[in-house]
């Protein structure tokens, strides 16, 4: 049966590397026998600036009618540098995100060998660490009762969980611990935080349902010390929308780069796949993004929404073989990297597409 796509290309560099998941997607379907049909909705700045909403109604439907959605970025340099403004792009992303109930943000911080030198943590830190977050999505002070004073020199955003919140994602971090090395580290800020007492005695109820699980909890200061100083300590990690939005960007050190790093929300339906990256506004229509995050969130999907292992093998090879032959986006070359062998986003597409029919032996379902 044809899986429904829908592509949401959003603003900045979402558009040129969305193209490069998409090709690669296509390139599946031909080896492996696999139907999609794609459609496209619009997000963020540019749905602003058609529609006046950074979620249009008409694309929420085509969401929900969805089988997966790809989604690139949204954000646009002109909210950035003016906090006035009423409507902005990621109220797009975060209405998304709630609308669909998608509450549980899948990060793996997966390092490849061949990008050891990219990072700027020393290499034999680095070296087999192997990193599944689960940052939850639609609580925490993105969500939470937020306002300002009139007089305009005290605003608030209310950090708030409920128990259901905390359980159902605890649930699918010891799931997936299950199926890894069967350790969960859970992190709050229960030393100081209310809602983190709740989240930690959750998390621990829950816990006792998974004896084989080992379960421990840090502080998110001393786990954002921790994360870089021995990433290999650590298995699955369990953790709330604010401190995972921050320590996950911290994460795609372990990867190398912003442009490696695939993520996927899941919950109540579709699923939704997305590098952790932004917009870019600094490299939007240089043509020179690296789409290896977007071609990895396509591999997540393939596995998590449909269920295929070795389809989502073969992205995940592909690219490891690209980058075994040497090439490199900008972001992840260094000073040993051949000019050659730096490619611009389109190119290092191509380079996946070719290694795919190179190296897939076709199967027919
Ligand atoms: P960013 O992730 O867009 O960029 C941070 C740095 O990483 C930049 O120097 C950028 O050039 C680099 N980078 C990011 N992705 C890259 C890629 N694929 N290849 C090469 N280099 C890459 O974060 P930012 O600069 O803080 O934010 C820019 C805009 O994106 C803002 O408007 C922000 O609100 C928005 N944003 C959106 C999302 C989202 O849509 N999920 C996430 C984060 C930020």
């Amino acid at each position: 049966m044809k899986k429904k796509i829908i592509v949401l290309p959003g603003d900045g560099i979402g558009r040129e590397v969305t193209s490069e998941g998409k090709r690669v997607l296509e390139e599946i379907g031909r080896q492996f026998g696999r139907e999609f049909e794609f459609g496209e909705g619009i997000i963020g700045h540019e749905a602003i600036e058609k529609t006046g909403t950074a979620l249009p109604d008409e694309t929420l439907e085509k969401l929900r009618a969805a089988d997966a959605i790809l989604f690139g970025a949204v954000g646009h340099p002109k909210y950035d540098n003016d906090p006035s403004l009423p409507v902005r792009p990621e109220q797009g992303l975060l209405k998304m995100r709630k609308e669909l109930g998608l509450y549980a943000n899948l990060r793996p911080i997966r390092l490849f060998d061949e990008l050891l030198g990219a990072s700027s943590i020393k290499p034999e830190v680095l070296r087999g660490a192997d990193i599944l977050f689960f940052r939850e999505l639609t609580g925490d002070v993105y969500f939470g009762e937020k306002g300002k004073k009139n007089d305009g020199q005290t605003a608030y955003d209310m950090m708030i969980y409920h128990a259901y919140e905390v359980e159902r994602i605890a649930h699918k971090a010891f799931q997936a611990a299950r199926a890894r090395r069967k350790k969960v580290t859970s992190v709050d800020k229960a030393n100081v935080l209310e809602s983190s007492r709740l989240w930690r005695r959750v998390v621990q109820e829950v816990g006792k349902q998974y004896p084989d699980v080992e379960l421990e909890h840090e502080f998110v200061d001393a786990m954002a010390m921790k994360l870089i100083q021995q990433p290999r300590r650590y298995d699955v990690v369990v953790t709330g929308n604010l401190f995972g939005d921050i320590l996950t960007d911290e994460a795609s050190q372990i990867a190398g780069s912003m442009g490696m790093l695939a993520s996927a929300s899941v919950g109540d339906s579709v699923g939704l796949y997305e590098p952790i990256h932004g917009s870019a506004h600094d490299i939007t229509g240089k043509g020179i993004a690296n789409p290896l995050a977007s071609i990895l969130s396509v591999a997540l999907m393939l596995e998590i929404s449909f269920g295929w292992k070795s389809e989502s093998e073969a992205v995940v090879d592909a690219v490891r073989q690209v980058l075994k032959s040497g090439y490199r986006t900008a972001d992840i070359a260094d000073a040993s990297t051949p000019k050659e062998k730096i490619l611009n986003t389109r190119h290092m597409g191509d380079r996946v597409v070719i290694q795919l029919t190179q190296s897939t032996v076709p199967s027919t379902h």
